[in-house]
């Protein structure tokens, strides 16, 4: 389909409609696909024309969105996953071999983290790290042996800024291959290859789907890196649902809109938190006081819908803080339409130690934010009202 603006390419790339000419997309819940005789067979095997033929390669569904985040990221081809993880597994597992190397941001998400550190050391794949205000050590964590130079940005929990356009230089100079995880941001905010990334990973669970239904993953980028992606995964089975692919389809014509209101919101959340007497300090993309806010505004066009601040009081007001929240859910997802904090020192980082929580920019009171679409008035008076308590 020819490239329109990125709204109107979001709801208007589309399947093949059948006889009965559904004006929205039909759900294609078939495990496989049929054949005219044995020689289409044949043909289709040996690729020879591009079609359906098991719902794990491919089906009309999946396709569709695949499509559009290509659309949405300026990539070349892509494949979709279960999960954002199967994702990242997948990419990770499809381009590495037993004694290469991955340079990585070290304030990467959990799961990845466990990946880098536990699993694919198994495979002798191993990682280095810098640290987010430490861009100027990575040339000198590059071995011949790195292929990988990987980064999320904005990052979780903290929503540190990386500069896309440095990693781009470095990755191109040094020969390695620049994967980013665009999920905080969402390609309505950022898009990655414009700055040199070859490829972009998404958890589609997350804004993608913004309204906390299903889990999803996407990889897309340079056509021969997605081939052996493909590959890899068509034999291994990481494959997206048509169902969910169905629904992420869906979502993404409402992604514009519900991207910029999160935004809205968000700012003014952040401003809000910016003036209270409790709060020491609020990371915002966009808010001039981030220590990466140029950076942020060379590379998105908005700030997001996290915003993290440290609450005075450390790990106790941080858990005194969820406990008195009363609108705002306590949950592991962010991204969704429902307001969500979460306070990883006492919670999902609670197993690091302090001096390891810092490395990742994790002190004992901060806490985030995934601001939603409820009335912004709403989302402050419930944040207000937990910290003055
Ligand atoms: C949630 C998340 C993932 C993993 O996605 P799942 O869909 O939960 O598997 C990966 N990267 C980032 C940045 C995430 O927030």
């Amino acid at each position: 389909m020819k490239k329109q603006h990125f709204e109107t390419d979001a709801i208007r790339t589309q399947t093949e409609r059948t006889e009965f000419l559904e004006h929205t997309s039909p759900l294609y819940l078939t495990s496989s696909f049929i054949f005219e005789d044995a020689e289409d067979m044949r043909a289709s095997f040996a690729e020879e024309k591009e079609r359906n033929i098991y719902s794990r390669f491919t089906n009309p569904n999946t396709s569709e969105f695949v499509e559009k985040i290509c659309h949405m990221e300026g990539a070349e081809s892509g494949y979709a996953f279960a999960t954002g993880m199967a994702a990242v597994f997948s990419t990770f597992a499809a381009l590495l071999n037993s004694g290469d190397h991955i340079v990585a941001a070290r304030s990467v998400f959990g799961s990845t983290h466990t990946l880098f550190t536990k699993f694919l050391p198994k495979w002798n794949i191993n990682t280095s790290y810098f640290k987010v205000n430490e861009t100027e050590k990575i040339t000198s964590l590059i071995t011949p042996q790195t292929k990988i130079l990987f980064a999320e940005t904005p990052t979780n929990p903290a929503v540190d800024i990386l500069d896309l356009e440095l990693l781009g230089d470095i990755a191109k100079k040094h020969n390695l291959i620049l994967v980013i995880d665009n999920c905080f941001a969402t390609p309505y905010l950022q898009q990655p290859i414009k700055f040199g990334a070859d490829l972009v990973i998404h958890s589609a669970t997350k804004l993608i789907d913004g309204q906390g239904r299903v889990l999803g993953g996407i990889t897309v980028g340079k056509k021969e890196l997605i081939r052996e992606i493909y590959l890899f995964s068509r034999n291994t089975g990481p494959a997206l649902s048509p169902f969910n692919a169905w629904i992420l389809s869906k979502s993404l014509e409402t992604l514009a809109v519900r991207v910029d209101r999160h935004c809205e919101n968000a700012l003014k959340v952040a401003g809000f938190l910016e003036d209270h007497p409790q709060v020491n300090w609020v990371k915002y993309p966009f808010l001039k006081s981030h220590p990466q806010y140029e950076v942020a505004r060379k590379q998105m066009n908005a700030g997001g819908s996290i915003v993290a601040f440290e609450i005075k009081g450390g790990v106790e007001a941080g858990r005194k803080f969820l406990d008195t929240i009363k609108m705002c859910s306590l949950s592991a997802n962010l991204g969704d339409t429902r307001t969500i904090v979460t306070h990883p020192a006492s919670t999902t980082h609670s197993k690091l130690s302090e001096e390891d929580r810092l490395q990742v920019s994790i002190t004992d009171g901060l806490v985030r934010v995934s601001v939603g679409l409820e009335n912004v008035a709403d989302i402050i008076a419930d944040l207000d009202q937990a910290l003055r308590a």
